[in-house]
């Protein structure tokens, strides 16, 4: 692509021509050299790699070599020549030099490699520049696009569901309310409790925590749909592995049974770190090279590999087998740590683990029910060094069942009567799951902590950026 002649480093590296003339803009990483000489490593986002640009210092002046510092900003033409410097096949002799923007040596922050991650969390607004952060939200960009690359190609039609809902229905985690209610002067009703009717819409609202149940309505017209969009739940749980929102991906599809769930689910997962492996190795071997040496090889891995299949009641009996020392104990009932998610995973089988058929009193009402009246069909898959990525389930088709689930559970079925239609007018069997999109970034990445797969992490008592 080129815009008034220039050529991003990306490009410019795969197709200039030695010899030729090439226009690069970018942010200068380091400036070396001497007297005469000085070497810019200019780096425009486009790639991992910088581009160095060799000036001449009597040629453009000293003063505007002085202000050209770590950080600022450049624009330089000049013929693309083969380069002596180590760790670079090419370099540019600059013809032209103009400065956009200075950055003050005193108050840049990223003046010298080697932050900390959680330094580089504070300067939230600057760690794009970095090697890290460019590879990271690449990659994040990458999967966004094979996510919906993969649906297209299989016939899912991408459905929007809304981020405001009334609906707690999923029961999946604690709400952010959402109202445009005077918050130092609530209106009440006679009992003293807050009048959600003077509220925007007339009752209390939310942001959604899932798109499930909107998803299902889609799936229940248009056969097979996906959803991808931000999540959001009020819970303080402060882990590597949980943000306050998240963007999911939902596919939902008619007639599919468990079995057809998982097959989907697996494949989708393959296909998305295949094309990592396919489309992203600059940023891969980058990534493997500071954070995580046997990344490339365990990406490899999964995809190679048919994942591990078994119930949750079987799963429980290897933990209770194991011998090993769990901070949680384990019994059948238990909702399952990580530190038993990746005991399955990462010591006894080697492999990604789906599992299925949880008790139900640990899973979401709209889960479909076993016979044996007490699990129900749901599917997590489990992956190294993650733990759960994908939750899923095939759901109750059967209106009496989930009708009588609702009320066990004391939720509000009044609340629910457009989901229950579904079961009324053309009920089907169908199935879907949903993928955490940054615990999608965090395997692909090799990255540790899930604040730094996303450009702006929302947790608890941090929203500032
Ligand atoms: P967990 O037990 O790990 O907290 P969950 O069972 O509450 O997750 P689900 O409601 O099943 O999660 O959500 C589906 C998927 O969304 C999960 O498999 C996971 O990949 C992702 N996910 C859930 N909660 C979060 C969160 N707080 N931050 C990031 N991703 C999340
Ligand atoms: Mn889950």
């Amino acid at each position: 692509m080129k815009e008034c002649g220039r050529l991003r480093i990306k490009d410019l590296l795969k197709i200039a021509p030695v010899g030729g003339d090439v226009l690069v803009k970018g942010w200068v990483r380091t400036k070396r050299g001497n007297k005469n000489v000085a070497f810019l490593a200019v780096n425009d986002g486009s790639v991992i790699h910088n581009l160095q640009i060799v000036v001449d210092v009597a040629r453009f002046g000293e003063d505007l070599l002085k202000q050209i510092t770590t950080g600022s900003c450049v624009a330089a033409r000049g013929k693309l020549v083969e380069s002596s410097g180590a760790g670079q096949s090419v370099e540019v002799q600059a013809e032209t030099l103009e400065l956009y923007g200075g950055a003050d040596v005193a108050a840049y922050p990223l003046q010298k490699k080697g932050h900390t991650l959680e330094f580089l969390r504070e300067i939230a607004h600057l760690r794009p520049r970095t090697n890290t952060f460019g590879a990271v939200f690449r990659m994040r960009h990458a999967m966004a696009f094979a996510i919906h690359q993969y649906f297209n190609d299989h016939g899912f039609y991408y459905l929007h569901t809304p981020i405001i809902t009334a609906s707690d229905a999923e029961g999946a985690g604690a709400m952010f309310h959402v109202t445009a209610l005077d918050l130092n002067d609530l209106p009440r009703t006679p009992d003293g409790a807050v009048d959600y009717a003077q509220d925007f819409f007339g009752r209390a609202t939310n942001l959604t925590v899932s798109g499930q149940l909107e998803g299902e309505l889609g799936a229940m017209a248009l056969g097979l749909i996906y959803t991808f969009g931000p999540t959001f739940r009020a819970e303080n749980s402060n882990t590597p592995r949980h943000l306050s929102e998240f963007w999911m991906i939902e596919p939902e599809m008619a007639f599919y049974e468990i079995e057809d769930n998982m097959d989907l689910a697996e494949d989708f997962l393959k296909y998305l770190i295949r094309y990592a492996l396919e489309h992203s190795m600059d940023d891969l071997k980058f990534l493997a090279g500071m954070y995580d040496g046997e990344l490339i090889e365990r990406l490899r891995f999964v995809v190679d590999n048919k994942f591990v299949r078994l119930t949750y009641t079987e799963g429980i009996r290897i933990l209770e087998q194991s011998g090993e020392k769990f901070e949680y104990p384990v019994s059948w009932g238990i909702d399952l740590q990580s530190e038993h998610e990746r005991y399955l995973v990462e010591k006894y089988f080697k492999k990604p683990v789906i599992l299925t058929d949880y008790p139900k009193d640990i899973k979401a009402f709209y889960m479909k029910q076993n016979d044996d009246g007490k699990t129900v069909r749901a599917m997590d898959v489990l992956f190294p060094k993650i733990g759960e990525i994908i939750g899923g389930s095939q759901r109750e088709e059967d209106c009496e069942k989930l009708q009588k689930r609702i009320e066990e559970l004391e939720l509000s079925e009044k609340d629910m009567w457009w989901y229950l239609e579904t079961r009324k007018f053309g009920s089907a069997p169908h199935s879907g799951f949903g993928l955490g999109f940054e615990r999608l970034l965090l395997f692909v990445t090799g990255m540790g902590n899930i604040r730094d797969v996303i450009p702006f992490p929302r947790t608890p008592k941090n929203a500032e950026f």
